[in-house]
């Protein structure tokens, strides 16, 4: 991750993040800005989802062994959807999550994030997109240890320069919004696996993102602690939020309104097995 400071340079990448993010319709009205977006945010190949993907692939070289990762992927996601991607350990979950995430690049192919082809965009507005646009939860939480979960909440919060009195009343309310309002001063080693997933997902959810992000949310969380986790994330596709949740497990995948199952690097299924014709 790159160093961040508080320069000019910033104050720009964030109107430009602003306009990635507006470059459609969106459902947060927080989000929106009229503003047009600018030539330099080029839209050559038009998309209304939330996330296109375009014959992604992958490739890490190890040395002389090249690794294909993602041989091939493409895929779209609308807005408001809750989707499950599936597969096996090394089937390139993972490598997927971070590309959609922005936290990677592909080798090849074309990846649109609202609309905009990420390659058109620069670190800094990339590294804002992530922060307020995208909320990640990851297997190991990633809290901050010895610190309060309160200040771990925050934290986003402080990326975005907003003021401290804001960050807290943010902060507490997302907290609250997973159930841990008694919570909020206890540091990770006094709570539990649940508890730290929770606190994690708070911090997913604190700076309000259209869209969330989670690689396998409940790896570590046993049966009732799991399913606490994913009816929370219910709750946000329910809010209107686009929910991507990366598992191994049938049980968890069962959740989404949309499976889309992934081998060795490749979609081999894309279903929607309860489609119940509720409209979102
Ligand atoms: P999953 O999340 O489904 O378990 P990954 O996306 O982590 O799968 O990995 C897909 C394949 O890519 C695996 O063979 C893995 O070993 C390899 N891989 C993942 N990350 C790297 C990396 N940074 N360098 C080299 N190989 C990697
Ligand atoms: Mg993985």
């Amino acid at each position: 991750m790159r160093h961040r400071s508080a320069t000019p340079n910033r104050h720009q990448a964030l109107e430009r993040a602003q306009r990635v993010l507006t470059g459609h319709r969106t459902a947060d009205p927080a989000l929106s800005v009229s503003a047009a977006p600018p030539p330099s945010v080029r839209r050559r190949r038009r998309s209304s989802a939330v996330i296109d993907v375009r014959d992604v692939r992958k490739t890490y070289q190890m040395g002389d062994i090249a690794v294909h990762a993602l041989q091939g992927v493409s895929m779209r996601i609308e807005r408001g959807e809750y989707v499950a991607i599936m597969g096996t350990s090394g089937s390139g979950k993972s490598t997927l999550m971070n590309i959609l995430g922005c936290l990677d690049v592909p080798t090849s192919g074309t990846y649109l994030l609202n609309g905009s082809d990420v390659r058109d965009v620069d670190e800094d507005t990339l590294s804002d997109l992530r922060n307020r646009y995208i909320g990640f939860v990851f297997q190991s939480f990633n809290l901050i240890p010895r610190t309060r979960a309160l200040a771990n909440v925050e934290l986003p919060l402080a990326y975005a320069g907003v003021n401290r009195t804001e960050r807290r009343r943010a902060a507490m309310a997302a907290l609250d919004e997973v159930g841990l309002a008694d919570r909020v001063g206890h540091v990770s080693s006094e709570l539990s696996g649940g508890q730290q997933q929770r606190v994690a997902i708070a911090r997913a959810l604190v700076t309000n993102p259209a869209l969330i992000l989670a690689d396998e949310p409940t790896g570590n969380l046993d049966t009732v602690s799991g399913d606490e986790v994913l009816g929370i994330f219910a709750r946000l596709s329910d809010e209107g939020r686009t929910v991507i949740l990366i598992t191994h497990e049938d049980e968890v995948a069962t959740h989404a309104r949309r499976v889309i199952r992934i081998r060795d690097g490749q979609i081999i299924a894309d279903e929607q097995p309860a489609a119940e014709g509720a409209p979102r």
